[in-house]
């Protein structure tokens, strides 16, 4: 079988460009060794976000492409993607100002652009106590309030699989790719008795690319670092709205309640993993230390005892690094082309959740795939 483009792995990013193509007339098959979502896509913190904290270390232009996203996607899916209003109390033994904090989250509110109607502002601590009576009044000094997206990570992950099927886009899921053949005329690759042909291969596996690019043996110019996060769920409400909070070490964690669940979401951790993706395992270190963080800030009557958690998720970020140098890159992603006479290989470095669609874009761009004008169409 014959395909224009044939993608492995089936998470956010996968499928947003699978979708991509498949808008721009291309047919596209997308093969993945589990499920739809099933990966890091499963496993975020669910936040359509430009990331505040990514201002502390001045990635301006990666946040504001996210949170131009964030507009996108809640103009294109409102029943999945919505904005919260996000709480940030700022203690007495924060490890960041009043000042700070403040000059950060109105940053983030114009670099949504000037149609965000969406502005942050300052609560009062009374209302704040009110509102929020699990969480330590004394010693507050300000209450900061901010708004930012929320979704199901899954369900938009399959959704967006959806549209790009009802666009022609072929999905396989639980697949062993045996072997993937590769000359200047087209790449083969093998599933069973079967051989998929195309000129373009996207590889699009998230925190296993290294993996698959060391058992196909892709060229890459670019590896990944490998960091664990942990979440944690409980089953109550534990605060009316999302928190964003900090520990001592200036860590930052968040506490979100899903009402439509009865559940609230605490996370997350950092732990650099070494081995390979399937092997990363729930650390019971990383559940004591969300535990001790979150209640460093709640009433002595409302702490969290370790009975408290009904489920625990481990998902892999894939953060960039460029071969040779063990810094991550401060870009989001990277698209790793390489041409051999009629034949694109593309490697997907990196990508949030929050980013797939500008990802998907830049993809066709890269591979020199046009959108279907309207003159086309009609053509
Ligand atoms: C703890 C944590 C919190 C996060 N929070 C947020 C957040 O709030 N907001 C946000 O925007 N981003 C967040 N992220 C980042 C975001 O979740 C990921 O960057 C994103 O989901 C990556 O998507 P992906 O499609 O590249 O990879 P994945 O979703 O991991 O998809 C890769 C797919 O490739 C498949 N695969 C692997 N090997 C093969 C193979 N050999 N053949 C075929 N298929 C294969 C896998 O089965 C998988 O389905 C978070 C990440 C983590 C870990």
């Amino acid at each position: 079988m014959t395909y224009d483009a044939i993608v492995l792995g089936a998470g956010i990013n996968g499928c947003g460009i699978a979708r991509e193509l498949a808008e721009r007339g291309q047919r596209v098959l997308v093969l993945d060794k589990g499920a739809i979502g099933g990966g890091t896509s499963s496993k975020s913190s669910r936040l359509i976000h430009g990331g505040l904290r990514y201002l502390e270390t001045r990635q301006f232009g990666m946040v504001r492409e996210a949170l131009s996203d964030r507009l996108e996607l809640l103009g294109r899916y409102p029943e999945l993607v919505s904005m919260r209003p996000f709480y940030l109390p700022i203690y007495r033994k924060s490890p960041r100002p009043v000042w700070r904090l403040w000059t950060g989250i109105k940053l983030y509110d114009a670099l949504a652009g000037r149609h965000n109607i969406y502005r942050s502002r300052k609560v009062s601590r009374k209302r704040f106590a009110r509102e929020f009576p699990a969480l330590k009044r004394e010693g507050i000094r300000a209450v900061l309030r901010y708004y930012d997206g929320k979704t199901n990570d899954l369900a938009l992950t399959k959704r967006v699989a959806e549209d790009a099927q009802e666009l022609g886009c072929v999905f396989r899921e639980g697949i062993d790719v045996q072997h993937i053949a590769w000359d200047e005329t087209g790449f083969a690759v093998s599933v069973g008795d079967k051989k998929y042909l195309s000129h373009i291969l996207i590889n699009a596996t998230g925190p296993w690319i290294d993996e698959v690019i060391a058992r196909y043996q892709f060229p890459s110019q670019f590896q990944i670092r490998k960091v664990s996060g942990i979440h944690i769920f409980i089953d109550e409400l534990l605060t009316p709205h999302p928190m964003f909070l900090q520990t001592q070490g200036k860590r930052v964690f968040f506490i979100i309640p899903e009402p439509e669940r009865g559940q609230t979401i605490i996370g997350t951790t950092e732990r650099e993993e070494r081995g390979r993706v399937d092997d990363v395992v729930i650390q019971e270190e990383d559940i004591d230390y969300l535990i001790r963080a979150i209640n460093a800030y709640l009433t002595p009557n409302r702490q969290l005892q370790r009975a408290d958690i009904t489920d625990a998720i481990v998902g892999v970020r894939p953060l960039v690094e460029q071969k040779g140098d063990a810094t991550a890159l401060s870009r989001e992603y990277e698209l790793d082309l390489h041409t051999r006479g009629q034949t694109q290989l593309l490697n997907i470095f990196g990508g949030k959740l929050t980013t797939y669609l500008s990802l998907s874009r830049r993809v066709a761009k890269t591979l020199g795939i046009k959108e279907i004008t309207s003159m086309a169409l009609r053509a």
